[in-house]
Order: C-alpha cells, then structure tokens, then sequence
C-alpha cells in the first residue's frame, strides 16, 4: 500500500520538546540553547562517544553536525541514521516518517488508510535498546540489566584516591562500588535503577586527551561489551535516596554521579536526598520518578556554567532552567540552587566546595 504521508505537515507538528524527547531517548544527551538544542553527534556515533557537536536549529527545523556529517538534514534523515548506527537496520524515508508521526501520535490528513507500523521491529528507535518494557499505564519504564559479575572484576583498591582528596569518604565509594579499570584508565561508577539493579557502567576516564576527544565521561567498553543505558530514562542515586525523599518530600538533582557521592560522604547515606541526572536536562521520566518516590520539592542544583553575572553561558543557563520550571511547576514545586553570589568556582557543582557552602546556596535556594 502506498503511504501518503506528509513529510512537511509532520515536521512542521513537531514541537522543540518533541524533538529534545527524543535526542534524550536515543542517548544524546540534548540541551536547550538560544537557538533550540544540542546533541551529542548520534548521528554518526554511539550514545556517549560523540562531542556535543549536533546543532538543532529551531528555525529551521533542521539539524547540522559539525563534525562527522556533511549538509543538514531533518529529523526523518536522523532518524534513519540513528537506525543504521544504533540497531544496524536499513530505513527507509517512509519508515521513518511513519515512525516519527506514530511516536508522537501526529494525525495524518490522508485519503488512503495507513497501515499501522510494525513496532516490534522498530524496538530499538522506540524505545532504545536498553528499555526493557514500557508499561503505559503506570507509565513505568523497566531498564535492562546487565551481568553484575563484570563489577567484581574490577580494581577496588588502586587510583581512586583523586576522589578521596575531593572529600569523598571510602565508606560512601564502598557503597556505591566505585572502581578502576585499568584497561580504560577510568574510574568506573556502575549505575543501578531504583531498585538497585544493575544497569549500566559509566567511566570517568583519567586521560586527558581522551577527556577531550570523547569528554570526561562514557559508557565503558569491556570484552566488546558496551555497558551503556538511556541516562533520561534512569536517576543515578535514587536506590539509597527514595526512602528519604519519602519522608523530606524533597529532593536534590545534580548534575553528575560524583555530586551524589560528595553529598552522601558530607551528609550521611541515612539523609541522602540527592540524585543526578547525568546532563544538564531533566527528563520527563526522571521527574516521574522523583513525584513517585514522594517528592513534592524538587531542586535543582546544576553546575555553575557561567563566569560572569549575564554572560552568555549565564543566558543559556537561566534560560535551561526556566524551561525546566515551566515545564514541570505543575506537577512539583520547582526551585533552584543558584550560585549568584559566586561562592564556588567555574562549573562548579554546588557541592564542590565542602558543606558550608553547599548548605549556604540551599538556604538561599530560588523559586520563580
Ligand atoms: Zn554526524
């Protein structure tokens, strides 16, 4: 049967928060700027192997990767990249259109019935392969897990100490299995769903080169296996913090893994609120995890990506952040750890610079 659909008219249907969905679905880890987003270059990488080259101009609705890539292209021409490098399948412009309009349940104009997708086969561009099930009507999202035994083969005792000295306790590491392969030169932090399972290992590689080639932070590579997951879709902490965000009715979302281990070292696992969601975006579901574990304050405390009071990065930054606030004010009170007076350094997390500080900048927390 032939498809009719309109290429243009679904496009143009397209909102921005569609298209970050789905950048965040598909691992590229996407952040809103002045001119719509950036991604991570999913379009000729894995999930967390590219830069943040890949521009989304809301203008024009199209994409442009600055590094691997020739010319722009459009979310359908993404879309079947991301099949290609993700699942290893062949797309066709039809399939993928039909993919993006069913995905966000865009309605069709057409004089001709069209035939219903076969998602099964679209399971990885849906969902993305580590999504183990999706049930709609808990809207509840079951990561894959990996094998745990790969955890017991790595190094617990060598070069973690850059990670002591930044005031992080041995106790806390301990908990949280931080380890060292030395294969990759990183220091390995696997990440567990809120109940503990095992479902993903991220590096944090001690080479500077490679920091800067691929950034500090990826998914680690043993025996060919790649030990990644949906960052979006999982909050790294929630295993030891939901039991108290239960009973404070709030909690703390940072930035990085390494901020959750600084809190539960300063404060105590027994009053760990805090969680991170390893980007400078909130996803949809990472706000539903938090609103079911019984948090009714929600607070950001991201890095601060700003040198100066009103420049650019400041701009990009309030503007990110006001978007989170209207975006989920409904569901949650929203505030914001916000180092105006500049208590701690350049990208700096809130908690970089020991409890005082920390417990100074939540005190004078902002709510919009
Ligand atoms: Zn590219």
């Amino acid at each position: 049967m032939a498809l009719s659909f309109d290429k243009a008219e679904i496009r143009s249907a397209l909102s921005l928060d569609n298209i970050f969905d789905i950048l965040t679905e598909w691992g590229g880890e996407p952040e809103y700027t002045d001119f719509g987003i950036l991604s991570s270059t999913i379009c000729h990488n894995l999930p967390g192997e590219g830069s943040h080259k890949l521009y989304y101009y809301e203008n024009s609705g199209l994409f442009r990767c600055y590094t691997g890539c020739q010319e722009s292209f459009d979310i359908f021409e993404l879309t079947m990249k991301v099949a290609d490098i993700q699942s290893g399948k062949h797309y066709d412009l039809n399939d993928a259109v039909r993919f993006i309009a069913f995905k966000f349940g865009i309605i069709i104009h057409s004089e001709e019935e069209i035939e219903q997708p076969d998602f099964e086969d679209w399971k990885i561009l849906n969902s993305y392969d580590r999504i183990q099930k999706v049930e709609l009507k808990k809207n509840e999202i079951t990561l894959q897990d990996y094998d745990p035994t790969i955890l017991s083969r790595l190094n617990y005792t060598l070069k973690i100490a850059p990670w002591l000295r930044e005031g992080m306790t041995q106790a806390m590491l301990d908990c949280a299995m931080i380890g060292y392969y030395l294969g990759g030169d990183q220091i390995t932090i696997p990440h567990f769903d809120k109940d503990g399972r095992f479902v993903g290992l991220r590096g944090r590689t001690m080479c500077k080169e490679e920091a800067e080639r691929f950034g500090k932070y990826r998914p680690i590579v043993i025996n060919k296996q790649l030990y990644n997951h949906p960052l979006g879709m999982n909050l790294y902490g929630l295993n030891w913090s939901k039991e108290n965000i239960k009973i404070m009715k709030k909690a703390i979302v940072f930035e990085s893994e390494k901020s959750v281990l600084l809190y539960g070292s300063y404060f105590g696992l027994e009053n760990n609120i805090s969680v991170a969601c390893c980007g400078s975006n909130l996803s949809v579901y990472q706000v539903q995890l938090l609103l079911d574990a019984g948090a009714e304050e929600i607070i950001i405390a991201f890095d601060r990506q700003f040198q100066e009071l009103g420049d650019k990065e400041f701009k990009h930054l309030t503007a990110n952040l006001t978007k989170i606030h209207n975006k989920y004010k409904n569901f949650a009170t929203i505030s914001f750890i916000f180092d105006k007076g500049m208590l701690t350094g350049y990208k700096s997390s809130p908690i970089d610079h020991g409890p005082d500080i920390f417990l100074q900048l939540f005190k004078e927390r902002i709510y919009l």
